[in-house]
């Protein structure tokens, strides 16, 4: 074990095994260490910015439009609206005189030129410090142009990216329970928390659809304002990623009486698993449903397993860390990477709860590394220690594994290719195998706790592709 590069982060880091299980988390980051976390106001942004249709206006300097701007790989099936960045691009006399006026140029100039079906409007620092009155500008606009004009308040300072999502579960709110929704089936689900990264939602939408379920509204992946309208018809809240929509989720069965699960789509076994969930809630409704969900589990696990096999002899023994912002990922990775064989040596993310660090505590293998809120050089040290052979992460962990000379599988903002569903499962087993076993890693050192700089015994790839694999 290597000494502690933060006293004060102690009880944010457990060894399991090493001393009875206790973990402090959702804190504030410790000034200083540069936490991996976002602001308030990326954590609402990248929530809200896949509803596809609607107006995304960030009031404030323009140097936080650029920090979000376009960086999810969110797709849309229709309108591209969310894939343009607007900033009021606030300047030093705004900060002075307010920028209220410029904000209500901007909101109409915009809604004219786009005719967007609602619009959202971002709060960051600055304009939580100069004041300018958000709620009044937003009525304003809605009421001359007809549509919903949304503040999100998400100035960066608030809090940390938490709030960000607390700030944009309020504000998709707001258009809740303003739709009709006669025409909904009984057997019928919301699907919150999935971005369509690469175009995941729709893999899962096609499974619900064959299962015999209406998918109102995409929550927000593919996202459409007037499905979000009526998304208090839909008899189901099947919410993924916990920590950005569970808010939400809690607003609707407080005031719809919407009931809502947890599911994840990442893995076999938890994919397999969201699908009977959402079957046993509606199979006194519909006695077929689980049969179905079990004929598409089996169709698709009877070409998955064979390919994952191959993956699984070449990939046996390798170790893994893991570190991503919301905590669910993490329990479904270590059970994917069960399935190729690999175990996972660290496991972290940025805003995990205490339940989920206690869960995360329960699945892993001792000697794990438990992370919570964690740094570039504490990650730094920890994959040298553990000697893994890839680590999976997001746009900021990517070049601590290069550095380091380890693989690296991005799990978040930027990947083209989905790795939720069955299919999902066999393009990450694909991923993970041709990082792991890339020939780079002969001409790149990896860096070890014992090796210092030198290579590791374990860094030796070769070619990256199994026997008969084509290139
Ligand atoms: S911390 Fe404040 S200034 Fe920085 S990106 Fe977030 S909202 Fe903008």
């Amino acid at each position: 074990m290597e000494d502690l590069l933060f006293e004060e982060r102690a009880d944010q880091i457990h060894r399991k095994g090493e001393k009875p299980y206790q973990m402090s988390c959702d804190r504030e980051s410790l000034a200083g260490a540069v936490s991996q976390r976002a602001c308030v106001f990326c954590g609402s942004r990248v929530v809200l910015y896949p509803i596809a249709d609607a107006v995304h206006l960030v009031h404030g300097p323009i140097g936080c439009a650029a920090y979000t701007w376009d960086i999810r790989g969110a797709l849309s099936s229709g309108p591209e609206l969310h894939r343009l960045s607007f900033s009021t691009d606030l300047q030093e006399k705004d900060g002075i005189f307010g920028g209220e006026e410029k904000l209500y140029q901007a909101l109409t100039e915009l809604i004219d030129r786009h005719r967007p079906k609602a619009a959202f409007v971002y709060s960051t620092c600055i304009v939580g410090l100069i004041g300018d009155d958000l709620k009044s500008i937003c009525r304003k606009v809605s009421q001359e142009k007809s549509i919903p004009v949304i503040p999100v308040e998400s100035e960066g300072f608030k809090g940390n990216k938490r709030a960000g999502y607390n700030a944009a579960c309020r504000a998709m709110f707001q258009l809740m329970g303003t739709g009709a929704t006669d025409s909904i089936s009984p057997i019928s689900i919301n699907i919150l928390g999935d971005f369509n990264l690469a175009g995941e939602i729709w893999i899962v939408r096609d499974y619900f659809h064959r299962m015999g379920i209406e998918v109102v509204a995409n929550i927000t992946g593919d996202g459409r304002v007037v499905d979000l309208q009526r998304a208090h018809g839909a008899a189901l809240n099947v919410v993924q990623c916990s920590g950005a929509t569970i808010d939400l989720a809690r607003m609707m069965q407080e005031s719809f009486g919407t009931p809502f699960i947890r599911v994840s789509y990442f893995g076999v076994e938890d994919m397999a698993e969201a699908l009977y969930s959402v079957a046993r809630f509606f199979e006194d409704r519909d006695p077929r449903i689980m049969e179905r969900a079990r004929d598409l589990v089996r169709e698709e696990l009877s070409t998955l397993y064979p390919k994952l096999q191959e993956y699984r002899k070449a990939l046996q023994g390798k170790k893994a860390a893991i570190y991503v912002g919301g905590a669910f990922k993490a329990f479904s990775l270590i059970k994917a990477f069960r399935l190729i064989g690999m175990q996972v040596v660290l496991v972290g993310s940025q805003t995990g709860t205490e339940e989920d660090y206690q869960e995360l505590h329960d699945i892993t293998d001792e000697g794990t590394i438990i992370v919570d809120d964690s740094n570039p050089l504490e990650l730094s040290s920890f994959l040298k220690e553990k000697d893994v052979d890839v680590f999976v992460g997001g746009v900021k962990e990517r070049p601590i594994a290069y550095k380091l000379g380890v693989g690296f599988c991005d799990h978040n903002h930027e990947r083209k290719e989905p790795l939720e569903g069955f299919v999902g499962m066999l393009h990450f087993a694909r991923e993970i195998y041709t990082s792991v076993m890339s020939p780079v890693w002969r001409f790149v050192p990896r860096k070890t706790s014992r090796s210092g700089n030198g290579r590791s015994s374990r860094a030796d790839g070769h070619c990256g592709r199994l026997a008969g694999q084509s290139a």
